[in-house]
């Protein structure tokens, strides 16, 4: 479904250039979920970014369904943008404050050509439930609500274009630990429910071990360790992964 190959993203710093991501493949099967575990900095946000064209490659390229999108324009890439969609750590940052949570949903709706309004009304709805929201959410605005609702409406706007890919940006990272669970369950029934492959970028390895059908591990913009998700835990072999693991309580 989804395909990197050798990508690069440099970064040019008054003290030079940063090699953020410096030449990772990866791929992502339908219905799979990869985990991308590494260190604060090591680049994992940055390749989150890069494969679904947020963030401009300086080599290499993306494929969906084998097509490469790593150098399309504005309007070739429209219906890819569709089909790849991410949910943010932070929800709140990536929402609009002025738009209410319906006007949050209907928005993608619009851009991508779903005409009848009554049409897009339902698909939200239908979305709100799906996510655990009450209808009444709907005319409210993103701060009037708590952290893991927050999420859910994070989520509901990723799914809102029926996507194929959503990259999972430490979804749970800012939530309580009660929270996290809500959530985690939230996007695995989806996942389940709906067929969709997820990259599921994380530092807590217990989060991974329970998502991830195979895990990468990046270290300094590279992958230094890729295996199915049993394996790497049982036998890691890279020293960054075994030390990965030995911290984890
Ligand atoms: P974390 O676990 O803390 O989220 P990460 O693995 O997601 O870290 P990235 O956010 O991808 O790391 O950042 C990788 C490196 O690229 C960091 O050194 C960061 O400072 C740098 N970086 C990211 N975005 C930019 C940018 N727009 N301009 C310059 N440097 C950037
Ligand atoms: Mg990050």
């Amino acid at each position: 479904l989804l395909a990197a190959t050798d990508v690069q993203v440099h970064f040019k710093l008054p003290q030079g250039t940063l090699r953020a991501v410096d030449g990772v493949s990866l791929t992502l099967a339908r219905g799979e979920t990869v985990g991308l575990v590494g260190e604060s900095g090591c680049g994992k946000s940055t390749l989150g970014r890069a494969l679904l064209r947020l963030e401009p490659l300086t080599g290499g390229r993306v494929t969906v369904d084998g097509e490469d999108i790593s150098r399309l324009g504005h309007r070739a890439l429209h219906p890819y943008r569709r089909r790849l969609q991410m949910v943010f750590q932070d929800p709140f940052a990536s929402l609009n404050p002025r738009q209410t949570i319906g006007d949050i949903l209907e928005t993608p709706l619009k851009v991508h050509g779903l005409r009848d309004a009554r049409q897009r009304r339902e698909r939200v709805a239908q979305l709100v439930d799906r996510v655990g929201l009450p209808r009444s959410a709907l005319g409210r605005y993103p701060h009037e609500f708590s952290g893991g609702q927050r999420q859910r409406i994070g989520i509901a706007r990723a799914l809102v274009l029926q996507p194929d890919v959503i990259v999972c940006d430490e979804p749970v990272s800012a939530l309580d630990l009660s929270i996290q669970a809500q959530i985690l369950n939230l996007l695995a029934a989806t996942k389940a429910e709906l067929g969709l492959s997820y990259l599921f970028i994380s530092h807590d390895l217990s989060v991974v071990q329970y998502f991830a059908d195979r895990v990468i591990v990046m270290y300094l913009g590279r992958v230094v360790e890729s295996a199915d998700s049993r394996r790497i835990w049982a036998r890691p072999r890279h020293p960054y992964t075994q030390a990965l693991l030995a911290a984890v309580p």
